[in-house]
């Protein structure tokens, strides 16, 4: 029995006096859950089979202890699971996006990273299957200039398409909003590239021959100083990947209304500072810096967070 499994055995008596009800669980199918290579979305998909076992076992007249026990059980799982991330648990395949949140916290790049590893494994299966696979840059190049003539036709198009919504409450809808009406418009290209152990997806907001560009959107002029680093740090990324010598950052800031827009030289120095000590945050061989305070209290993690303030 592996160690993760001992630890939900362990916790059953104290869900057991949440739920008041005596509880018996199939944990050949907790055990299933929990294997290396189950990603959490598919754990979370899983979940719906503990439910069905509680259900049988307590009846199904017991809905809210039902959920309770389910809820408990999920979440000591997911829990452990983040505990136990280390090593040869560390996920292979990463997005852009999650090695640059490093400089927002860097225990959430942990947990989101798992998070996003099942997604990013598939978009590298779809992007060998339609692209092709380890392509030299020069080939690369030649498919974003195919990307070029399409902006351009599409710039001459009369239509325009707003994606997300600039009025929702949930900074990502209103984020990709902002991109649509404010950020401008380059081609944008996807491809994957290896890094140490790791196959990383890149994926720019925009591309040109000289530089990666990178839209962020923040609501205050405070935010800004903390979503700045972590744009810099991602267009950095796209443009060492992609093999541009300079980068392009805009900000949004929606309280004021302005666009703060910084370009600068890509140093290669950095760039491959922020992998390596992202690999080394994901296999638990560099202390984690906690982020401010103030950043726990919004985050989905913290539920599960071994490190929240
Ligand atoms: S709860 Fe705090 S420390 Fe934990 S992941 Fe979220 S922001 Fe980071």
């Amino acid at each position: 029995m592996n160690n993760l499994l001992k630890e939900v055995l362990s916790k059953i008596p104290e869900i057991d006096k949440k739920t008041k009800h005596k509880i018996i669980i199939d944990f050949t199918s907790l055990q299933d859950i929990i294997r290396r290579q189950d990603h959490l979305n598919q754990i979370i998909k899983k979940g719906n089979t503990i439910r069905k076992i509680v259900s049988r076992v307590i009846g199904n007249n017991a809905i809210s202890s039902d959920e309770v026990l389910y809820q408990s059980v999920l979440d000591y799982i997911l829990k452990m699971r983040f505990k136990n991330l280390y090593s040869d648990e560390s996920p292979i395949f990463l997005g852009t996006s999650n090695i640059a949140q490093q400089f927002w916290c860097q225990t959430s790049v942990i947990y989101k990273s798992i998070e996003d590893e099942y997604m990013f494994k598939t978009v590298y299966e779809r992007i060998i299957k339609e692209k092709g696979e380890n392509l030299p840059i020069e080939e690369i190049n030649k498919l974003i200039e195919n990307e070029q003539q399409k902006e351009v036709d599409n710039n001459n198009s009369n239509i325009k398409i707003i994606y997300g919504n600039p009025f929702s409450l949930d900074p990502l809808i209103r984020g990709k909003a902002d991109e649509s009406l404010y950020a401008e418009k380059y081609p944008k290209f996807m491809y994957y590239f290896k890094y140490r152990n790791k196959i990383i997806i890149a994926a720019p907001d925009g591309i040109t021959d000289d530089f990666c560009y990178e839209f962020k959107s923040t609501s205050s002029e405070f935010l800004l100083r903390y979503v700045q680093p972590v744009a810099l740090a991602q267009a950095s990324l796209y443009s060492y990947f992609f093999k541009r010598p300079k980068i392009r950052v805009q900000i949004y800031i929606t309280a004021t209304k302005k666009i703060k827009t910084i370009e600068e030289d890509l140093s290669t120095e950095k760039v491959e500072k922020y992998l390596n000590d992202m690999i080394d945050l994901l296999e638990g061989k560099r202390e984690i810096i906690l982020p401010k305070e103030w950043k726990c209290k919004n985050c989905k993690y913290k539920k599960y967070c071994f490190q929240k303030n």
